[in-house]
């Protein structure tokens, strides 16, 4: 990333959130279950799966990850109503997991259950490396509950994932491997760009070769073209990509065309300025984005004034 690039994410936080909102549109279907729909469906239309993620993160009670709960089974619902080809991804900390581990699994529990009702799969997503063990561990204890539904995230920068493929394997678990998003020490994750690519790509041989299904979750087109190369002689139903909404899609669209199942990441909901800020701080041309947004703003200063509310 280029300098400017790199001083305007450092600023990120204190851009205005409607500056942040409009810049991140793309990333997101948009604040009800009817947005999240709409774009499966167009995305479906198009031969690619979807995964829905509520957006939200970390809640402070059980009312709250109760709310989250109740949003998963209106979406699944909707899912089945409406002959949707996507399955959910859930954050643990929105289920409950500051809460308390208990709470947390009691409540994916639940989703689990229904998405099975219904034919469907839950995700487990992956979050801060405080919360690693116990993601593993719910993810563990409930396929040993009988829930064959369910799949977990592990993220190639840790420094621990291929021991934790390994300690998986007998499962012969589903796992989306991703680099990983979120800021943690060296003594914990790589964070030079080309050792987790290395990462990346040993531990998506060290899951094939351990019999895991996996979703190849990444834009890195480098990425991309190694997973084919370690996925030629695989059945196209033993592996996906997946890829974010609004990113890349002429990557996507490559992917498909090739012949490889695709599924998009379709976040919707309220609570999108935690989301939005890591997309953008992701996106390489967001000093480009800042600018023209500024510029527009400047050009075109009564835009958005004077309307109805
Ligand atoms: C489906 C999916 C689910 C995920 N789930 C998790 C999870 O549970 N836990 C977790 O820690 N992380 C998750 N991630 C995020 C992941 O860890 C990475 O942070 C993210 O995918 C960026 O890494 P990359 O592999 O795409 O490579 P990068 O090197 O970051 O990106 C490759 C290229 O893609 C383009 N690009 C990337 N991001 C953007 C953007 N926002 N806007 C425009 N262009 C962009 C750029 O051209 C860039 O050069 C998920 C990612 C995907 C695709």
């Amino acid at each position: 990333m280029a300098l400017l690039d790199r001083a305007i994410v450092r600023m990120l936080p204190v851009v205005p959130r409607p500056v942040v909102r409009k810049l991140s549109e793309r990333y997101i279907a948009g604040p009800e279950l009817a947005d999240a729909c709409r774009v499966i469906k167009r995305e479906n239309a198009a031969g690619s799966h979807a995964t829905v993620d509520v957006l939200g993160e970390s809640v402070d009670d059980e009312v709250e990850a109760r709310a989250f709960v109740e949003a998963y089974l209106r979406v699944l619902r909707a899912i089945e109503r409406e002959g949707l080809d996507s399955n959910v991804s859930i954050k643990p900390t929105a289920f409950g997991l500051g809460l308390g581990y208990e709470v947390c699994r009691a409540n994916l529990e639940e989703v689990i259950a229904d998405a099975a009702s219904r034919g469907n799969f839950v995700r487990i997503e992956m979050e801060d490396s405080s919360c690693t063990d116990e993601t593993l561990a719910l993810y563990r204890e409930l396929r040993g509950a009988g829930h064959e539904n369910i799949g977990v995230v592990l993220q190639a920068y840790l420094r621990r994932t291929p021991a934790d493929i390994r300690a998986l394997a007998d499962l012969r678990p589903n796992v989306r491997l991703v680099k990983g998003i979120y800021v943690e020490p060296p003594s914990l994750a790589y964070r030079g760009f080309d050792e987790i690519r290395a990462s990346f790509v040993a531990c998506l041989e060290a899951l094939l070769t351990a019999g895991a299904y996996v979703g190849v979750a990444t834009h890195d087109e480098w990425l991309v073209d190694e997973a084919c190369r370690l996925l030629v002689n695989r059945p196209r139903e033993e592996y996906e990509f997946q890829m974010l909404l609004g990113v890349r899609r002429e990557l996507g669209a490559r992917i498909a065309a090739d012949g490889h199942r695709l599924r998009i990441y379709v976040p919707f909901g309220e609570r999108w300025y935690e989301y939005s800020l890591r997309r953008l701080q992701e996106n390489p041309k967001i000093a480009g984005y800042i600018a023209a947004d500024t510029f527009g703003r400047l050009l075109h200063p009564l835009n958005g004034r004077g309307r109805k509310a």
